[in-house]
């Protein structure tokens, strides 16, 4: 289903202006300045359904506003029914606009999407605006009258936004993940688990029969969320120009330049569909583009684990600007919930003085730089999530890292590489003191956790079930960690790796939820080269003989023979997840 796009821009010639004592000669001069430089209000239809649709406002300032108030006659019937970054009323036709604060102040020269809303009628656009009580337009009506007194600011419509969107939630179960998962011998005890619906490319939104995605488009899922009665559905949103630039695996379709097309084709769409308003009882969480933003701090020069992708992509700007974009304009929407990847404690778990080898304050930081970008804002940004499609344990039952073993703390001890002086062995303390670190760095102070949990069990034969006796700290970790891998920093398709905890609401008081964004079964990447239409590579991680680069530590890369291309089935693999469980299936 392609839902229809239309752009209007109405260039109204005449003036807008700031808020001004009424009458005398500021009001002249101002009007003079402004009818010298011109100003605009566009009327943006982005997308139109049967008897409604939605639209975007921007205002451009030939002088400087602050604060402002639009205001305009809709045709006979159309009303709004939710509107987001303006404070706003309707009486009759006349509709009434104001900033709601943070987005009342527009530079001279400058143009503003100041907000956005849903109507239901005509998505004719009206024949004339005014700014603060003065024609932006043809000049019909006296630009001394004053604003209608009558019309004040109302309050903005509640937001429907909860602390905690899982909190009671009955989660999407994605039926095409589910019919593979029950088609495998022992599957149907999970197969009704909720896994995230991955948008891995710009077709999977219409829906585009790729043995990923499959037939089901984005408005399909969200069609078949409401028919089914549940209350939120897991999008991933995971199309970066350059996309995965330290690996292959899941190379995508957009070159490192295509910002544009990203926003305008990818983002711009998805956003036209969950503001459909027959889905505005559905909560929507988004996680926002796995394992984007940490390569910009990990796997850049003059470090020795850089790649010259991860260098363009930094150079471009174009993680950051479209990380921003997507979490600004989605995180418009009334009944939508973000969540930015964050990596995992095995990759950005080292804080230090040294910017050398920090890589968590530098990884917030980079975060809160997002916070201005694009509009974006903190109310914009739910929470983060962690351990997205990778093998990290949520807790590390039998050891701490800072425990003293043979006469010094284990992350100090130069010799002991699966630490290797990292801060943190799971994924909970992980999360729980990188929260911490985001308020620092300007999110909001009721932000969540998610930790990605589908394949981060660690069960099965060779899970320890107690802390090591030895007073070598090599042997201490090796026999008292449950995470099996060779290195942390391996990522495709672990060997021995389990099922980890079930998707659940409200695990810890900052964790939102364990969720199951990967779903199980659907592989990291190829072992070898496979020829594909879908833009994905072949990374050698995936190969099992392969004895890895600096990003790894130059270690075996411990990923499974006979994998398929990423996002492809691999029954081994599922079977592999099922009997490694832990918590154990029964
Ligand atoms: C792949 C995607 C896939 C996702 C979920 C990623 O590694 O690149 O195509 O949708 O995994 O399996």
């Amino acid at each position: 289903m392609q839902v229809p796009r239309r752009r209007r821009r109405l260039a109204l010639t005449g003036v807008a202006v700031g808020a001004l004592a009424a009458g005398g000669l500021t009001f002249v001069s101002a009007n003079q300045a402004l009818a010298e430089e011109g100003c605009q209000v566009d009327y943006n239809v982005i997308s139109e359904w049967g008897g409604g649709f939605q639209a975007n406002v921007v205002i451009s300032a030939g002088t400087a506003i602050n604060g402002w108030e639009v205001e305009w006659d809709f045709p006979a019937g159309t009303t709004v029914s939710s509107a987001w970054n303006v404070d706003w009323s309707q009486s009759g036709t006349r509709f009434t606009g104001g900033d709601v604060g943070w987005n009342g102040s527009i530079a001279s020269g400058q143009s503003v999407e100041v907000f956005g809303f849903i109507g239901n009628g005509s998505s004719t656009a009206p024949g004339q605006f005014t700014v603060n009580g003065t024609v932006c337009g043809d000049g019909d009506v006296d630009p001394t009258d004053p604003p209608d007194p009558t019309d004040p600011p109302t309050d903005p419509p509640v937001g429907d936004k909860v602390d905690n969107p899982y909190t009671g939630a009955n989660v999407y179960v994605n039926p095409q993940w589910s019919a593979n998962a029950a088609a495998e011998p022992g599957g149907s005890a999970i197969a009704n688990e909720p896994t995230g619906v991955w948008l891995d490319q710009t077709s999977a939104i219409w829906g585009n029969d790729s043995p990923t995605t499959g037939s089901m488009g984005l408005a399909d899922h969200l069609d078949h969320a409401v028919a089914e009665g549940y209350d939120l559905i897991q999008v991933v949103i995971y199309n970066l120009p350059g996309r995965d630039c330290a690996a292959l695996a899941s190379n995508g379709q957009l070159a490192p330049d295509e910002i544009d097309e990203y926003k305008s084709e990818y983002i711009d769409e998805i956003v036209a569909i969950q503001g459909d308003p027959a889905y505005a009882d559905l909560k929507i969480v988004n996680v926002i583009e796995i394992d984007s933003l940490p390569n910009l701090v990990t796997n850049v020069s003059p470090r020795e684990t850089a790649t010259p992708e991860c260098d363009v992509m930094k150079a471009n700007g174009n993680y950051v600007d479209g990380v921003s974009y997507a979490a600004a304009e989605l995180g418009a929407l009334p009944n939508t919930y973000n969540y930015i990847d964050a990596g995992h404690h095995g990759w950005i778990g080292w804080g230090d003085d040294n910017p050398e080898y920090d890589n968590f304050r530098a990884s917030a930081a980079l975060f809160g730089s997002l916070i201005g970008q694009n509009g974006m804002t903190a109310d914009d940004v739910h929470g983060f999530i962690s351990n997205t499609a990778n093998y990290s344990a949520l807790e590390e039952p039998y050891w701490a890292v800072n425990q003293n073993v043979g006469g010094q703390p284990l992350n100090q001890n130069p010799n002991l590489p699966w630490v290797d002086w990292n801060d943190y062995n799971n994924e909970k303390d992980f999360t729980q003191a990188l929260r911490t670190e985001l308020i620092a760095n300007g999110f909001n102070s009721d932000i969540g956790m998610l930790i990605d949990t589908s394949r981060n069990g660690w069960g099965g034969d060779y899970r320890p079930t107690g802390t090591s006796s030895s007073t070598d700290p090599v042997t201490f970790v090796d026999e008292s960690r449950i995470d099996q891998r060779i290195q942390k920093g391996n990522w495709c398709n672990q060997a021995g790796a389990g099922l980890g905890e079930r998707p659940q609401a409200d695990p810890e008081p900052w964790i939102d939820a364990y969720v199951w964004i990967k779903p199980p079964g659907e592989s990291d990447g190829s072992s070898e080269l496979i020829d594909n239409d879908e833009g994905k590579g072949f990374d050698r991680m995936c190969d099992p003989t392969y004895e890895g680069n600096p990003r790894n530590g130059n270690n075996l890369s411990g990923a499974r023979d006979n994998m398929p291309v990423s996002g492809h089935w691999s029954s081994e693999q599922f079977q592999e997840l099922l009997e490694n469980a832990y918590p154990p299936i029964n």
